[in-house]
């Protein structure tokens, strides 16, 4: 009997044995496609002996070093070349374990950025329906999705949540797409003076919505709208591109295709590529100085901030997406895969849609193609597609998104950057 604690207690999951390029095996000999990277982790496939020489390498000189006494080459460099590719503006890096520790640094500095230049009214935070920003509790009351929500509720600060912007489910008939960004983007400005003008710390949101959505970019002019209303009420905007980040929309950044600038970011997931547990929460130089000619400490910190295997393990991973191509083949291989998907499943009479960016691409299923009704909770169709995939070798990533406070369904594909055309 096993005494380790499964994610559902009542699955009775495969053993991994070992992964090689594209595929991971059980001990039983069986081939899986890594279709979703897991969850849009392993961007580089398994077995990359780059990134494992860079972590032998490191553990043979040092495994750790705690931060308040030391700070080491794999930190400094993973840190200086994040800021190289980083959105203009952005100027320091800190150093977690993953995309939720990301986030709670986030929200955590950003409430710290406006007590240390004497604005300690602004105490809210707003967020959008359907999002997933991370399972721990700050996050997690970030975060729009009801379900995951829902037994930690009294343990949850209060965050008011806007619409998102999911052209598919949101747009008017009778409006143009430029329309429908303004309108959405604009609840944001209406939330705001609600809550009251210069009581709100930051505005969060993913750049293209993944598990709660299946990847779901914004429309043109969207985020564009969101930072000027930001600016003019001097709200930061948080920007959580802890799965869509690191190459996967194409870019680095998921915020470049939007063409603007946060003033805080969150990436985890491919910085590390399944090869180490890592996460970073960037922030602009304005936000640094606040902190460094203030208080001169960031009121945060886990003990393995910083970990010197897991930045060595990154700095080779992020070496490769950004001089090695990778991030320009995702952008190519990405087409290929949107074009295969449209031409396989779009008149399919329970595809509603397809879409996404580069290699994180999202199909939603309904029950009526006409209407886009989802199908109803008990007729749910993600779990069994997971399930049937899985078997046949097909590693997906199907998902219950919320539409309108009921459950959806979609499949989120996230396939290493390194697959070729035939797979
Ligand atoms: N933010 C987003 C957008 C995510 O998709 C996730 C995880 O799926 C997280 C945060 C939380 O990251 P982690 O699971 O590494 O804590």
């Amino acid at each position: 009997m096993s005494h380790v604690f499964p994610r559902h207690t009542k699955s009775n999951l495969p053993t991994v044995a070992r992964g090689e390029g594209v595929y991971l095996y059980d001990t039983t000999g069986k081939q899986y496609f890594d279709g979703s990277g897991g969850a849009a982790v392993s961007c580089l496939g398994h077995g990359d002996p780059d990134v494992t020489n860079a972590i032998k390498k490191q553990l043979d000189a040092v495994a750790f070093a705690h931060t308040s006494f030391f700070t080491s080459d794999p930190a400094e460099q993973l840190a200086d070349k994040l800021i190289e590719h980083a959105p203009d503006g952005i100027d320091r890096v800190y150093l977690v374990s993953g995309g939720s520790e990301a986030m709670e640094a986030a929200l955590k500095l950003a409430r710290q950025y406006f007590v240390e230049i004497g604005q300690p009214q602004r105490c809210h935070i707003i967020a959008r329906r359907q999002s997933y920003h991370g399972n721990t509790l700050g996050a997690l009351a970030t975060g729009g999705n009801e379900w995951r929500r829902a037994p930690f509720s009294p343990l949850l600060v209060e965050t008011t949540h806007i619409s998102p912007c999911f052209e598919y489910r949101g747009k008017h008939d009778d409006e143009t797409t430029l329309d429908y960004g303004l309108r959405v983007a604009n609840e944001l400005e209406t939330e705001i003076l609600r809550l009251g003008e210069d009581s709100v710390i930051a505005f969060v949101a993913e750049p293209v919505v993944g598990a709660t959505a299946g990847a779901v970019p914004a429309v043109e002019g969207y985020f564009k709208r969101i930072r000027e209303i930001c600016d003019q009420y001097g709200v930061l905007l948080i920007l959580d591109e802890v799965m869509c980040g690191m190459g996967r929309t194409g870019k680095i950044f998921a915020s470049e295709h939007e063409g603007i600038h946060p003033d805080i970011v969150a990436v985890a997931k491919g910085l590390g590529a399944g090869y180490q547990p890592i996460g970073a929460m960037l922030c602009s130089a304005k936000i640094y100085a606040a902190i460094e000619d203030g208080s001169g400490f960031f009121q945060h910190g886990h003990t393995y901030v910083g970990h010197p295997t897991a930045c060595a393990a990154a700095l080779a991973v992020l070496t490769k997406l950004t001089d090695g191509g990778l991030v320009e083949r995702c952008a190519a291989k990405g087409d290929l895969l949107q074009a295969a998907l449209q031409n396989t499943f779009a008149q399919h009479p329970n595809v509603g849609d397809i879409r996404g960016r580069g290699l994180f691409r999202g199909i939603e299923l309904v029950e009526d193609r006409e209407s886009k009704r989802p199908f109803s909770p008990e007729r749910r169709l993600h779990a069994t597609l997971k399930k049937e995939a899985f078997n046949a070798g097909l590693i997906c990533y199907p998902m219950g998104g919320t539409i309108d406070g009921k459950q959806g369904d979609h499949i989120l594909l996230a396939p290493p950057f390194i697959l070729d055309d035939n797979h």
